[in-house]
């Protein structure tokens, strides 16, 4: 019998234990946990991973755009170097 479950905090599904994204793309508690549940999770939140912090979070996705900003900026600011002399 299939059994569905959501989480009433973060909105997250598992069915059958597996969890699933709202796109309805097959899920990933650890970056669940990371992305949501461990910022708005509280109690009442079902991911079993929560609180668990080898996912995917935002901290690490910004940090990979700024890393990609920064070596972008530098690749400007040598190219203005360069068309300087
Ligand atoms: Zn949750």
């Amino acid at each position: 019998m299939e059994s569905t479950k959501t989480c009433s905090k973060c909105g997250a599904t598992w069915i059958n234990g597996q969890h699933y994204w709202a796109t309805g793309n097959k899920g990933n508690e650890d970056d669940l946990a990371g992305l949501v549940c461990n910022k708005l999770g509280d109690d009442a939140c079902i991911n079993p991973k929560k609180g668990s912090n080898i996912g995917d979070t935002w901290a690490s996705r910004l940090g990979y755009m700024e890393g990609a900003m920064d070596a972008r900026k530098k690749m400007l600011e040598d190219l203005r170097e360069q068309e300087g002399e």
